[in-house]
């Protein structure tokens, strides 16, 4: 008798918040900042000690700086020699590529499935797009500078030949990954292998969270089955317009999104939308014509105007706040968006994340828990139901209300943290054994 094919394998359906692929990155470099804060192998926010020899990385333990060694050992007397000149981390992640590739890792696959495996080599370089890319060419001659300078010594250059530093570069800025810590800062650049096999969608149906330096993608929908090239993940920030992600996405990776999002023209107009003039009427208002859709109210010039100034303002504002943002600032703004602005105009929930970090910054926790609420539906509307910037957010405004004393509004928010925090990062995660979990513990507790 003949067995039916082994296809129930891979046909299984997936089920929401099921992780898909674990994986550890090919190579990857600590942000430089963090350099005297966190273990340059484990990227552990801890006590370190630095490198005797280079004095330039630092390891939370032995343990780590061993396991770091068979690669650190190659690249520490270049270290060694820039101090006290600090690295562009661009420069150190190609110098670690390139140190990988010298031995042995040309060979090395990255697994997406049991059989489904790339190796550096498969990863997209875009080539011809980056050597046609003035920007580019001229970022890349100035890390060939900084490597030429790093890696030569008396027994002459190890850096590679034009084109092929070009061809890793192109592969790096092509399929490099941020590493971000469990509050989402991006702590270090990496490479993996196996997800790069993942294609962009800005609605994605699964997500990419990390522990440590482990990549974890898990399903945010149920799936038929895991076809990796029915499986995408967001590239980039999904609160931007279609034109900005178009922009964003052209400019990293060199193509032009399609996805349903990009080419609905209601999503733009709902992304900048105004307020009825009809203060009865809830609809998202298009600033370019004559009347409300929805009520027939009719758009006046002040409205029109009021409209204009307010998104110049705004924009230039978040603009001028890219590093810190102010909640003076914050608030000049939210006031004047106030009856011109929909509440879901992409702008205006921009200027509510800014001044929600803005008012935690500074520890004014009644305008944070005011400003976190009115975020709610705007990040659940563009991240979507299932994103990890939604689940922290609800993490914070139940850390708040607890801070507050309002208990039971407390353990609202961090239930629907949980609830999505689950599906992200799934239920072993550390942010939810270590952060999520003794917040609860403390809301339930109050409450009884
Ligand atoms: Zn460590
Ligand atoms: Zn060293
Ligand atoms: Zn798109
Ligand atoms: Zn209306």
């Amino acid at each position: 008798m003949e067995l039916p094919a082994t296809s129930s394998t891979t046909r299984l359906e997936i089920k929401r918040g099921t992780r898909i692929l674990t994986e550890k990155p090919f190579a990857y470099v600590l942000k430089s900042k963090y350099r005297l804060e966190r273990c340059d192998n484990c990227l552990e926010a801890v006590k370190v000690l630095k490198c005797s020899n280079c004095r330039y990385v630092s390891y939370c333990n032995r343990a780590c700086q061993q396991q770091a060694w068979p690669l650190h050992k190659h690249e520490c007397p270049f270290l060694k020699r820039a101090l006290p000149r600090i690295v562009p981390d661009a420069a150190r992640m190609l110098c670690r590529l390139i140190l990988r590739l010298e031995h042995g890792g040309d060979l090395e696959r990255g697994y997406y499935t049991a059989h489904g495996s790339r190796k550096f080599r498969d990863l997209m370089s875009h080539y011809a797009e980056i050597k046609n890319d003035p920007k580019r060419r001229e970022h890349l001659e100035s890390l060939h500078a900084v490597l030429t300078e790093m890696m030569t010594d008396s027994s002459g250059s190890t850096v590679p030949n034009p084109t092929e530093l070009m061809s890793i570069y192109g592969r790096l800025i092509t399929n490099g990954f941020n590493i971000l810590d469990a509050e989402m800062n991006s702590i270090a650049t990496a490479i993996y292998l196996g997800v790069s096999i993942t294609d962009h969608s800005c609605q994605p149906n699964a997500v990419a969270t990390f522990e440590g330096n482990e990549l974890h993608v898990h399903a945010i929908e149920d799936l038929p089955c895991l076809d990796w090239s029915k499986i995408y993940i967001s590239y980039i920030d999904l609160l931007n317009t279609p034109e900005q992600r178009r922009a964003d996405l052209k400019e990293h990776y060199y193509f032009l999104c399609v996805c349903s999002k990009c080419i609905d023209p209601q999503e733009m107009h709902e992304m900048t939308a105004a307020v009825c003039p009809n203060a009865s009427c809830d609809a998202s208002v298009n600033i370019d014509l004559a009347k409300c859709q929805s009520c027939d109210a009719s758009v006046t010039p002040e409205l029109r105007s009021a409209y204009n100034e307010i998104m110049s303002l705004t924009q230039s504002s978040l603009d001028s706040m890219k590093e810190v943002a102010y909640l003076d600032v914050c608030k000049v703004c939210l006031a004047k968006q106030r009856g011109v602005l929909h509440p879901l105009n992409v702008w205006h929930v921009k200027t509510l994340d800014a001044a929600f970090e803005a008012a935690i910054n500074v520890g004014k926790w009644t305008d944070a828990l005011e400003y976190g609420q009115q975020l709610l539906p705007g990040f659940a509307k563009y991240h979507g139901a299932w994103n990890p910037l939604l689940g922290l957010l609800h993490m914070k405004l139940g850390k708040i209300q607890l801070y507050e004393r309002n208990y039971k509004q407390a353990v609202h928010h961090l239930q629907e943290a949980q609830r999505i925090l689950n599906v992200t990062h799934g239920r072993d995660h550390r942010l939810l054994l270590e952060q999520l979990r003794p917040l609860m513990l403390q809301a339930r507790h109050e409450m009884s």
